[in-house]
């Protein structure tokens, strides 16, 4: 044994964890982490605690009035939330990020701490259907205006804009369900053009594929909830930004609104980071199998799955997304009519015995669903046309199933539609 193993330098147990510049993301994605603690624990520890006791009076005041660094109440912030963020930041190449209770608690965060009424907002139409509704519907009581515009046209979201006005663009790429993509730096060119801040959901990619920094985005919003917890566990939500922007302008409201993330949901999703590298990697390659073969299927009319040559935005997302296409694709079943093409999805899904019938994805299970009648549901038929999303569209968020059982199991449901 090694004098170092037999007797640690005292320096060493706690220092691991801030990540260091040079750093790769699958060692950022392992290592990067608040110190450890005076026991030394190799997996990250849970803190599960409501409130940290304080030094004496004099220090409770001095971090109270923050001129002294420490946790006070979880609320605030907690070790363990602390990692997650950490970790989280570092693999988007983002100078922070605040962790928060759900995707949509990010998405309310971030709307609370930097509009006022009056301001505007310009969304990608394709943007995930309860984002929609919080954007458009709760922002706009309090006066917050938004334009819906194409993800895809750029010129109409050039038109939307509002100088002086317009604050924030949000989009969401790769889209779900049909997976279009949006040009990350132009949208990020017309945001700073009028001085408004682009911010990107990107869940579908997570920064193991896709950093949209890097393209320019100000700041990216996640939610946990899917790859980065991966294993369909948890719900939870984050921004990552500029440290100046998180600090000043988010953080005193997160503080007073409470939408903060619990210490145990942090620490599965801090877990779930330390694989997300490989199962994005996986998935993506195990998606582009499963999509290349529904492409070969007489049953199956199209395919929508950005790692396809076909995909119109092919070379953006491979561009953008590290050349994968990501683990969510969808399809549309051949059909008749609207009636028929329902019935055959149905068929489909209802023959499946592996795929879980579930909305959920981002999960190491392979899930299925029927966007028409679940996710988009609440849309008028109209509403649905104009999204494209039919009665034969099939979502499926790709697994780390073996490639050649999911295929066993969608075919039940095609062969005998041929
Ligand atoms: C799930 C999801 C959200 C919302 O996240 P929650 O954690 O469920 O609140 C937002 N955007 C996208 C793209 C999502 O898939």
């Amino acid at each position: 044994m090694s004098a170092s193993r037999a007797a640690p330098d005292a320096a060493r147990p706690t220092d691991a964890g801030a990540p260091d510049a040079s750093w790769h993301p699958d060692t950022i994605a392992v290592r990067s982490a608040v110190p450890r603690t005076a026991y030394g624990e190799h997996s990250d520890a849970l803190f599960l605690t409501s409130s940290f006791v304080q030094q004496d009076a004099q220090s409770a005041a001095a971090r109270f009035a923050g001129d002294e660094d420490g946790f006070i109440y979880s609320r605030f912030s907690n070790p363990t939330v602390a990692s997650m963020e950490q970790r989280l930041a570092a693999l988007e190449g983002m100078e922070c990020a605040l962790a928060t209770a759900s995707g949509m608690g990010a998405i309310t965060l971030l709307m609370l701490g930097l509009l006022r009424s009056g301001d505007h907002v310009v969304c990608s139409r394709s943007v995930f259907g309860a984002t929609l509704k919080l954007v458009g519907e709760v922002f706009g009581k309090f006066g917050v205006e938004t334009s819906f515009v194409s993800q895809t046209d750029l010129s109409e979201w050039k038109a939307a804009l509002r100088p002086g006005r317009t604050r924030l663009l949000f989009a969401e790429t790769p889209s779900n369900p049909l997976a279009e993509v949006c040009d990350i730096a132009a949208l990020a060119a017309l945001a700073h053009d009028c001085d408004a801040l682009l911010v990107v959901d990107n869940c579908f990619c997570s920064p193991a594929l896709q950093r949209p920094a890097e393209f320019g985005a100000d700041l990216v919003m996640h939610s946990g909830t899917k790859f980065l917890d991966g294993q369909g566990r948890t719900l939870a939500g984050a921004l990552c930004g500029a440290r100046e922007l998180l600090e000043q302008r988010l953080l005193p409201v997160q503080r007073s609104a409470g939408i903060s993330l619990s210490p145990f949901n942090a620490w599965v999703v801090l877990k779930g980071l330390e694989t997300l590298g490989v199962r994005m990697q996986a998935q993506s390659q195990r998606a582009l199998e499963l999509a290349r073969w529904l492409q070969q299927q007489p049953a199956v009319a199209r395919v929508h799955y950005p790692g396809l040559p076909e995909h119109p935005q092919h070379a953006l997302a491979m561009k953008q997304q590290s050349g994968q296409g990501g683990a969510v694709l969808s399809f549309e079943v051949a059909a008749a009519s609207p009636q028929q093409a329902r019935e055959r999805a149905f068929a489909l899904i209802d023959a499946t015995r592996l795929c879980s019938i579930t909305a959920n994805f981002g999960d190491t299970r392979t899930t299925i669903t029927h966007p028409a009648s679940t996710s988009h549901g609440r849309l008028s038929d109209a509403q649905r046309a104009a999204a494209g999303i039919g009665q034969g569209l099939i979502r499926i968020g790709v697994g780390l199933e073996h490639p050649a059982d999911l295929q066993a199991d969608l075919a039940r449901g095609l062969s005998p539609r041929a």
